[in-house]
């Protein structure tokens, strides 16, 4: 097959809408609730919490403010260490910092591609104060999630669940975004359904929910006036934004069985190559598939270099690199992207302790080496996902 660009980009992930978003934001207009209050709002929570299966949620700006007033929650103090995803998007890790607390990352295991709860019990044994854990759902794909919140209880700590790209994702049966004792979700453009912006903090804790309610509507004390106790936030979601979010959310299962047939697809059209999909328990786990990733064989790589700006390759027969793939779908018009560089590599974190199962392995750093996010938009069609399987193919002639 010839490689020729396509006439519209293929997206790595964008919003994909169906029209009764309009009709919910035309009503926050008509009724002029252009507010962080109103019927939007209210409604989304109540189905957020049906969906996922928790007792309250507080509909906020974005996910990462759902961390944040998670990291709040669980009582994150300046200097207090906590566990976090490796490898994950920094929105994961951030809030631990607005809070001052001591982000230690834990690596990485190559089942589902997240945290690892070898390294988790490691870390409590080299750091047995800790009292808090953020995990993630990279991808969609649920973490080791028993064995994650085996050893948190075990310890008495709690669990933060990021589960801001794994929404309707289940793990035995049960949704992901319930398994933390705060949980966050996200509504951001690219995910799974979206409010443009937009998260949600969720929990079965009715005094928890309450507290965010209040500091992330500026911490008012109930007064005549404007008495403030706490420090407060303005991490409230909009109620045109909470319109489009409540016009996405029956169209969820819908986006999942589509981004499932993708994975699918590729893993398919992979068949012979010496790569393999982002992996996920097919006994305990039903992921989203928000995205589809690709991970090359060690020995099917060829030299690929990384600087902290710019990465480069050496192109070899039979043999490639993500560097390469990227570069060769952007031009033909697609967007891939990499695998999120893991934070015990950013300059930002670095210094930060990171535990490994054994001291010097970094599955972390490996997978972003050899893996990369394939173009996973719900709206490319088979056709078109058939050519993107051939600008791969061709990277390893
Ligand atoms: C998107 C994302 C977030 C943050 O959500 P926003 O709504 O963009 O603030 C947090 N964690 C992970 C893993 C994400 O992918």
């Amino acid at each position: 097959m010839e490689l020729k660009p396509f006439e519209r980009k293929i997206w790595l992930s964008s919003p994909t809408m169906h029209g009764e978003e309009l009709t919910y934001m035309q009503q926050a207009y008509d009724t002029n609730w252009m507010s962080t209050l109103g019927e939007n709002i209210n409604e989304i929570e109540r189905i957020a919490c049906e969906k996922v299966g928790c007792q309250y949620a507080v509909a906020l700006s974005c996910g990462t403010a759902a961390l944040h007033m998670a990291v709040k929650l669980a009582g994150v103090k300046p200097g207090d260490n906590v566990f976090c995803t490796d490898m994950t998007f920094g929105a994961t890790v951030n809030p631990v910092v607005y809070e001052r607390g001591n982000p230690i990352f834990i690596d990485t295991e190559y089942d589902t591609w997240n945290m690892d709860p070898v390294a988790l019990e490691k870390a409590f044994a080299l750091y047995p104060d800790t009292k808090v854990v953020i995990a993630v759902n990279l991808y969609g794909t649920p973490a080791k999630l028993d064995e994650l919140c085996a050893i948190c209880s075990k310890h008495g700590a709690v669990l933060i669940e990021d589960a801001a790209e794994s929404l309707g994702a289940t793990y035995k049966g049960r949704q992901t975004g319930s398994f933390g004792t705060y949980n966050a979700i996200s509504f951001n453009g690219n995910k799974i359904i979206t409010g443009s912006s937009g998260g949600m903090l969720l929990t079965d804790d009715p005094a928890a929910a309450q507290k965010v309610r209040k500091w992330s509507t500026q911490s008012r004390e109930n007064a005549p006036w404007y008495q403030h106790e706490e420090l407060g936030y303005n991490y409230r979601m909009s109620n045109v934004i909470a319109g489009v979010v409540r016009g996405q959310f029956p169209h969820l299962e819908e986006h999942i069985a589509k981004k499932k047939e993708i994975y699918f697809r590729y893993k398919e059209g992979f068949e012979g190559l010496p790569v393999s999909m982002n992996p996920y328990d097919e006994t305990a786990s039903e992921p989203n598939f928000w995205l589809s990733c690709l991970l090359i064989e060690e020995n099917a790589m060829c030299k690929q270099t990384r600087t902290a700006t710019e990465a480069s390759y050496v192109s070899e027969a039979g043999k490639s690199c993500p560097t390469q793939i990227l570069e060769t779908l952007a031009s033909c018009h697609a967007e891939g992207r990499p695998i999120w560089k893991p934070m015990h590599l950013q300059p930002i974190y670095s210094g930060r302790p990171f535990v490994s199962v054994t001291p010097g392995a970094d599955v972390g750093a490996d997978i972003f080496a050899r893996g990369l996010c394939l173009p996973s938009d719900i709206k490319m069609t088979a056709k078109e996902q058939e050519q993107i399987i051939a600008i791969v193919r061709s990277c390893f002639d």
